[in-house]
């Protein structure tokens, strides 16, 4: 990447030996994100997060190690690993109470640093944060649980908590939407999706939506309304994946008393980071609101093991697998919002 919005240009980098930290992993799949398409956008320049170009993007990989810096203690060459894309210092307060992936001095994998789209990546900060990887989870699976499905399972199971037989209000069923309804349909509650888009609710569906609702054309309050009859009286749980307010605030409006909010979108240039909220409703019906980011690494232990015991599908997620060379286009089609599930660039 050599400009914001520009064509991704695929060229040579040669990656210096690794720091002390630090582990070169060949890349084996590789997710493409919606956060690629807004650091591509320079959607993030008020969080101080802006690249230096050329930048390579990618930050949702699984590989195999090929070399380890001289402090690397956990990992070796050969190791199949998944990375997640907040590093952790190990050593801050967050980190020290298994917090990693609010770090206070984080290192944002393929943002602050070069990401993976490309055939090798090096990662700092190795044994703090990379995971073993099981043989048998592929590489595109792996890369699949992204920032968007590891995301989505912290704030499910550890957030919000939510609880068997809840109702649980999706609002936009994009890679994180769709992985929240997944994981909430394995846990036994009552997914629900909202989307303007009926292709993805029919995927919705197939993750284990029991209900769908289109709701274009419709205001909030309209929104509220029918998810109020779904649920007979307000969802239990509601989730904003995309971070705008006509997701946001009628996801709220829709929770009944005492109903938890969890927020995974972030905004985009429009809203900078400012999103108006309804909240006398958030007072007045005891709403909690709660974000999530990435997921701690000793949690991958668990995701990774329900997936291998055939409880959790990411890989149900993945639409298409394409080659780096479609990274652009793909990125691109993501401005009009017409890319479904989870795109991979799979490199075995
Ligand atoms: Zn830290
Ligand atoms: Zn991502």
């Amino acid at each position: 990447m050599f400009e914001n919005k520009k064509p991704l240009v695929i060229g040579d980098y040669n990656y210096p030996e690794p720091d002390l930290d630090e582990v070169v992993v060949k890349v084996g799949a590789t997710g493409i994100c919606r956060s690629d398409w807004h650091y591509w956008n320079g959607d993030w320049e008020w969080m101080g997060v802006v690249p230096t170009f050329p930048h390579i993007l990618g930050h949702e990989m699984a590989g195999i190690v090929e070399q380890v810096g001289p402090d690397v203690r956990k990992f070796k060459k050969g190791d199949r690993v998944v990375v997640p894309f907040a590093l952790g210092c190990g050593k801050c307060r967050p980190c020290s109470e298994g917090h990693q992936n609010v770090c206070e001095n984080m290192i944002p994998f393929g943002f602050t640093c070069m990401g993976s789209f490309a055939e090798y990546a090096s990662i700092p900060r190795a044994d703090t944060n990379l995971a073993l990887l099981p043989d048998s989870i592929s590489f595109s699976t792996a890369a699949s649980l992204g920032c968007r499905y590891m995301t989505s399972y912290h704030g499910v199971v550890d957030q919000i908590r939510l609880h068997p037989g809840e109702s649980f209000a999706v609002f936009g069923a994009g890679g994180v939407g769709m992985a929240a309804i997944q994981i909430a349909s394995s846990l036994g509650a009552l997914p629900i999706a909202v989307d303007i888009d009926d292709n993805k609710l029919r995927m919705a569906e197939d993750m284990g939506a029991i209900a769908t609702l289109n709701s274009s054309g419709m205001d909030v309050y309209e929104i509220a309304d029918r998810i109020n009859e779904l649920t007979d009286g307000g969802a239990d749980c509601t989730l904003d994946a995309l971070g705008i307010a006509s997701t946001c605030v009628p996801a709220i409006l829709s929770l009944r008393q005492r109903g938890r909010h969890l927020q995974i979108g972030l905004t985009t240039g429009d809203q900078a980071g400012m999103t108006t909220l309804p909240t006398d409703v958030i007072v007045t019906k005891e709403i909690q609101f709660t974000g999530s980011f990435g997921m701690p690494p000793h949690r991958y232990r668990e995701l990774l093991g329900l997936i291998t015991s055939g409880k959790l599908h990411p890989e149900k997620l993945v639409t298409r697998k394409v080659a780096l060379e479609e990274a652009s286009s793909v990125l691109e089609s993501m401005t009009s919002y017409n890319t479904m599930g989870t795109v991979v660039i799979d490199r075995f």
